[in-house]
This record gives structure tokens, sequence and C-alpha cells, in this order.
């Protein structure tokens, strides 16, 4: 043992006292005891690395439609499709599912933003195979095969997205399963997008049904392990009986959907949070914003802009899945009842 100076132990005595007593406030002032004790000191960490972790901030879901050589209406060109990529990973934004994002399960890293991808209209400019002498390979221009590369460079940005099909899926019949199973093996989502496209606000509740439970037939067909629970709006139009979105059946076929995904234009706070929008859930374009003209205005580029101008009202991860860490004074905008199962909130 070594000997120590009458000060030193008076110092040791005195640092001890107060961290019992920090130790006792913050017992006191959570519910979790010990646990949330130490969750408070990975906060004050995470503070003095000047990260400030805002768990009840908003998220978005990006739209797509075709990555193509040529940016139009409806179609990302693959090189603005390539600068998303590395503008949201430079941001701070991380790939996570729809459902993970949906029921708050978020895994991403402290000081991170997660974010979620979907494509509408299941086309080939999204996944593309190409004959290569016997074998078959994924087109690196293809959505999805830009996603690959860019994923294999910086494997913490996430590789994930939620595909809404329609008949069509995703085009070259004979790969069609392949496209399906890759998707189910490598954690991707697959959405109900219809059969035809219709603006859903037209037709009868028995056309509504038809056009949301043909396509999950379909997709047993395909790959049966494939659970399908989120319906893409065509045109984001909304059934005159809404709750056709979400349950139904046509000719035996009975749909349990959980979500029913909208078409512009905004980002949205957590399940958690009081403002949620719960089962009809906002997207964001993903466009160009110009700043002289004001086009693109809602699209992602107006959003990037405005979460650079606004941190504060950005989703931050604590970088722990076990708690929800944000200012304390969000507390009373929690919905505890939406907390997933064993999640604490954790306030600042
Ligand atoms: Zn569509």
């Amino acid at each position: 043992m070594k000997k120590t100076s009458p000060n030193t132990r008076t110092a040791r005595g005195l640092f001890a006292l107060a961290m019992i007593a920090t130790v006792s406030t913050l017992i006191a002032g959570g519910c979790g005891g010990g646990q949330k004790a130490l969750s408070r000191n990975n906060v004050e960490n995470l503070l003095k690395k000047g990260i400030k972790p805002n768990e009840m901030g908003m998220v978005m879901v990006l739209e797509y439609h075709r990555v193509l050589d040529k940016e139009s209406n409806y179609t990302r060109s693959i090189e603005n499709f390539k600068k998303d990529l590395q503008t949201l990973y430079q941001k701070g934004y991380r790939l996570v599912t729809f459902h993970d994002l949906m029921t708050g399960k978020i895994n991403v890293p402290a000081g991170t933003t997660p974010i979620v991808f979907s494509f509408d209209d299941s086309t080939e400019s999204q996944i593309r195979y190409l004959k290569q002498g016997t074998e078959t390979v994924l087109d690196p221009d293809c959505a999805l095969g830009i996603m690959q590369t860019f994923h294999r460079k910086h494997s913490d940005f996430g590789y994930a997205a939620l595909f809404n099909y329609l008949p069509t899926l995703f085009e070259q019949p004979t790969y069609q399963k392949a496209k399906v199973d890759y998707l189910y093996q490598n954690g991707f989502e697959l959405g109900d997008h219809t059969i035809t496209h219709p603006l859903l606000a037209r037709d009868t509740d028995e056309q509504v049904q038809k056009e949301v439970a043909v396509p999950i037939k379909d997709m047993r067909a395909v790959n049966p392990n494939v659970k399908v629970d989120i319906l893409c709006l065509p045109n984001g139009s909304i059934p005159k009986n809404q709750a056709l979105m979400y349950d139904g059946s046509y000719e035996g076929i009975t749909y349990h959907n959980k979500w029913a995904l909208l078409v512009g234009s905004n980002p949205f706070y957590p399940v958690y949070h009081y403002k949620n929008p719960g089962r009809l859930v906002p997207r964001i374009q993903a466009m160009d914003y110009d700043v002289q003209d004001g086009s693109g205005a809602d699209g992602s580029g107006y959003w990037l802009r405005y979460f650079d101008n606004h941190p504060e009202q950005r989703f931050i991860s604590d970088g722990d899945s076990a708690t929800i860490c944000a200012p304390a004074y969000m507390e009373t905008r929690l919905l505890a009842n939406n907390l997933p199962h064993g999640v604490t909130y954790v306030g600042y």
C-alpha cells in the first residue's frame, strides 16, 4: 500500500463523498436505479465530447423512384444518388430498417441520426442483374448496386431499405425470385404498392381491398417468408374507408398492415413522442433544393439544409438502444407506453 499524505486522503475522502452524493442524486432523480446512473455517466461523457443526444428529435423516411442516367421527375440520376449517399454519410445519417425506426428500436452510433430509404414501383433501375460470362451479377449502377458498393467502403453507413413493389417486381422476370430472395436474406423490407397503382380515394371498398390483398398473395408465391405489413399508398391517395388501408380481405386473402406510407413531405417525431403521426407515415422525396428559385422545397435537399440550420430539432442518438436520451424538459412530450420494452428515458 502506498503512503498517502493527510491532504490526499482528505481529498480522496471528499471525492468519494461527492461521488456517493452524485450517485444518490442520480438514483433519486431516476427510476431505474444503478443502471440509470450508468446511463447518465454515458450522457455526461457524450456531452464532454460535444455530442448532444436528442432522441426526441425528428427523423426522415426518404422516397426514391427510378435511379437512371438522367435526373427528372421521379428519377434520381445515378450521379445524384451516389452524392446522396456521400452527403448523408458525411452529415452523420445512418441507414436503419423502416420497422426498427417505427418501433423505436434504434441502434445507431452515438452522435448519428437514423434514416430510412424507400424505393417505389419496383423498377429494374433499383435492382438489375447482368450476365457476365456465366455469372449473374448485380449491376453496380442500379440503386442496390450503388448502395452495396458504398457499404463495402463505409460499412458503418448501414445497408437497409424498403422496396414498395408493384406486380412488375423489378422487371427481368427470370430474376424476380432471386431478387426477392436476396432482399429477404439481407434484411431488406418489401411493402405493398398495390396492383394497378390507382388513386385509392376514388376506388370502392371492394376495389381497395383487391388492390391491397392481391400483391400479398403474389408475394407469398414468390417467397412465403417475406412478411408484408406496410402499404405504400400510390400517389399518397387515401381510401375513403381509411380502415381498409390496414385491415381487409379479398377472395379469401386477408391482410393486416401496420403502417401506410404517404408521398411527401416532412420529417416526423419518433413513435414515443406525442407528436408522432401514428400509422400514416410521411415521407420525403429525394431531390435537390435550389435556394435561389425555391424549387425542391419539401424535398430531401431542403430538409437536410433545415437540420443543418436547426440541429436541435434533429434526432441524435446516444448510442445506447436501451435508453431514450434527450434534454430533461422534453420528458413531458414522451408517450411512455410507446417505448420499446425495457427502454427508459434519460434526461439531462
Ligand atoms: Zn408509386
